[in-house]
């Protein structure tokens, strides 16, 4: 095959610009990447044969900017920029910046018409007005309105006064949806079940959709009680022909935004299929689609359909569709987009073969109303059998500028009931150190019986939300006792490098003061769990919800998969897998008490090396049983040392803020 562009630029990050470069690598096809500065560290950059650092960390300066993007592109002679999806992928103007610069967009209607300028230069036709007519939702229902495509009953007119619109709201009834009309992700949508309401409503999604947008439009539809989210992916051809690719279900939505996405989708009829097919393909051809799109319809309890929106690009869910098919869409497009001859397929050459579903893996927070976190990618472990999409390796970092999507999840059975088991198997072995994740939140979609009879709506999340949060709660005491395996494994390590010779290290040395009791506070989920560990002659004992636990020295060994300590000074925080599960546990705190056995020594030695932060106590002052006296800080957290039994202090050793060796006396104590 020859290559349908010699070079090409990705305008994109993450997962999607690791894929697009990976298809071009394929095809032969040399690749331009541009990066952030907070992308420094990213995947992408080390997967072109270029890599521009474009400077800056915000989108805006970055992989918006289009004129930077430009002058890159023409700098290194590319013919091709493919925008992936988000960015600059639905923007019209961009795309007619290329056209100018006789590079190709990797997009809609993309090159379809040459035409030669005065100078005899081939250029090529911009792909922006479908762009443009599809980014509007008003402007796509009404031309699709026009081709007889069903659309949700509404009013996506041109005179937005509040006088209209509330006219229009009462005509429609409630509910209702307030939509914006250059809306995406989710974002500028309201749903109104009070019409006294409105107003209120009405201001919140245009504000929303201001800053988001840049536009504050918006078109008022019926909404649709608990439908399910068909998306049917077209490929317009060179020829004009439209194809569809099958449908995808991507009913399983948190906040209107997508979690899991599948192909093709459970139980639908095949008559109705057929139908939401065939007005997928009429929708294409009513604006003459070139290249890779998707229509959104919504399907209701009795089995309507209705036209949402389209998409004018590759979606996050592509993947499915190229797994039912055997197509990969990427190459498609690049084919497609430089009128290649072998983009050339019929309907007839496009089979739906088997089931596959995908899950979108989030540094995130699900306990923490699902704000992204950031960090570092200390440790992957991908499971295998299955196609991972990643943004990510070790050494990535999660910086707060960008999507914080770490990577997709793919599976593909036979039936569904397989590519439901394979990806259930894949996320239990599935291992991030560094960053908390959602999936324990995606385990839970996939076990729920709703989903696995394929009968979920795009209720679904919103139903049963509570209910995985709430299961996520769960803490088993292996895990408890497997982070404090490894906070003794990583003192012991820490003791092995500060004194080789040391008596200490012979033995373990977290045990030198024999016989005596530390309680390890850890925060799993906002909940404090002590764990108490008991040092005995021999063997370390812990105390923990479900029962005594004893660690004698190799409990560890394969069950303790991996964990590590992060963040900041003062916290550790510690990601242990169990039984297929994820846990994240923060070590807030642990105190040492001397027993009563070893306290009779009067003496508190250091157990590891560090710096004292507090004296809580004085030379000669009376102390009781459980007193606090001393706070050390070492191994990132901190230690309360705390009487054993009463008695007056007779010496404290150290000042605060010095350090002290590993074994030091620090605090000695009489009757
Ligand atoms: P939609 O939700 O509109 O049907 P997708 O599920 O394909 O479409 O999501 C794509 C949109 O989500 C993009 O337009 C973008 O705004 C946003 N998005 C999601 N993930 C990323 C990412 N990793 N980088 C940039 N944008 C992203
Ligand atoms: P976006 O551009 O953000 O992807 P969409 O118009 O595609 O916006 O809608 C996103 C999701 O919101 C849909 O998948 C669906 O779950 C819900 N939704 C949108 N319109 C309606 C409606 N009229 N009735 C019920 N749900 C809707
Ligand atoms: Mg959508």
């Amino acid at each position: 095959m020859s290559r349908p562009f010699e070079r090409i630029l990705v305008a994109n990050r993450g997962e999607i610009a690791c894929r697009i470069l990976q298809v071009a690598k394929d095809m032969n096809i040399a690749t331009v990447a541009i990066y952030s500065d907070a992308d420094c560290a990213a995947l992408h950059p080390k997967m072109a044969d270029l890599a521009v650092r474009i400077g800056g960390n915000t989108p805006a300066e970055t992989y918006l900017d289009m004129d930077k993007i430009i002058s890159i592109a023409l700098q290194n002679g590319v013919q091709a920029i493919h925008p992936g999806y988000g960015f600059l992928s639905e923007n019209a103007e961009f795309a007619k910046k290329c056209a100018e610069h006789n590079i190709v967009f990797v997009g809609p209607k993309a090159e379809m018409k040459r035409r030669k300028d005065s100078k005899n230069v081939v250029r090529f036709e911009s792909s922006a007005d479908v762009i443009e007519q599809m980014g509007c939702k008003s402007t796509a229902k009404e031309i699709m309105r026009k081709a007889g495509v069903p659309v949700v009953e509404g009013y996506e007119g041109a005179d937005q006064s509040l006088k209209k619109l509330k006219a229009e709201a009462e005509k429609i009834g409630v509910p209702f949806m307030i939509k914006a009309t250059h809306g995406g992700g989710g974002r500028g949508m309201r749903i109104v079940r009070d019409i006294k309401e409105f107003d209120a409503l009405l201001k919140s999604a245009k504000s929303e959709a201001k800053s988001a947008f840049g536009n504050d439009d918006v078109l008022l539809e019926k909404y649709i009680e608990d439908p399910r989210h068909i998306e049917v992916q077209i490929m317009g051809l060179p020829n004009d022909q439209v194809l569809h690719l099958y449908e995808r279900d991507c009913s399983v939505q948190r906040r209107h935004q997508k979690v899991v996405e599948e192909a093709p989708a459970p139980n639908l009829p095949s008559k109705i299929r057929q139908s939401i097919l065939n007005a997928a393909v009429k929708a294409g051809k009513a604006v003459g689609y070139k290249n890779a799109g998707t229509v959104e319809f919504l399907l209701d309890k009795d089995g309507q359909f209705y036209f949402m929106e389209m998409n004018t690009r590759l979606q996050v869910e592509h993947p499915v569709t190229e797994h039912i098919t055997d197509l990969e869409l990427i190459k498609w497009q690049f084919l497609i987009a430089a009128g290649h001859k072998e983009s050339q397929l019929n309907q007839d050459d496009v089979y739906c073969d088997g089931h596959s579903i995908e899950v979108r893996l989030y540094a995130e927070d699900p306990h923490n109303n699902f704000a992204p976190c950031i960090g570092e990618i200390e440790e992957v472990h991908w499971p295998e059998n299955i196609r991972i999409d990643a943004a990510i390796e070790v050494g990535s970092k999660i910086t707060p500028y960008y999507d914080a999507m770490l990577a997709k999840l793919i599976a593909w059975g036979e039936d569904r009931e397989t590519a439901i088991q394979t990806l259930q198997r894949a996320l239990d072995d599935l291992k991030i150190v560094g960053v908390q994740t959602n999936v324990s939140f995606l385990q839970e979609i996939l076990a729920h019986p709703e989903f696995i009879k394929g009968e979920h709506t795009t209720h679904f999340i919103g139903h049963y939300e509570e209910k995985f949060l709430e299961k996520m709660k769960r803490l088993p005491s292996e895990a408890l006792a497997m982070a404090v395996y490894h906070i003794l494994e990583e003192r012991r390590q820490a003791v092995a490098s500060a004194d080789e010779t040391s008596p200490w290290n012979e033995n373990d040395g977290w045990r030198m003061n024999a016989n005596h009791t530390e309680t390890m506070h850890f925060e799993f989920i906002g909940e404090d769990y002590p764990v108490q560990v008991h040092y005995e002659a021999g063997s370390i004992a812990l105390e923990l919800p479900e029962g005594t636990f004893d660690i004698d020295g190799d409990a560890g060994d394969d069950t303790v998969v991996e964990s590590a300590s992060l963040k900041n000074d003062t916290s550790s925080t510690y990601f242990v897998f169990v039984g297929g599960k994820s846990y994240t546990l923060k070590l807030k705190h642990t105190q040492i008490a001397v027993s009563d056995i070893e306290a009779q020594e009067q003496d508190f030695t250091a157990t590891m090396p560090g710096v004292i932060t507090k004296i809580l106590t004085a030379e000669g002052k009376k102390v009781k049983k459980g007193d606090a006296l001393i706070v050390m800080e070492a191994m990132k957290m901190e230690q309360t040392f705390t009487a054993g039994k009463s008695g007056i202090v007779e010496k404290v050793f150290f000042k605060e803020g010095e350090q002290v060796a590993l074994g030091a006396k620090l605090l000695s104590m009489g009757e």
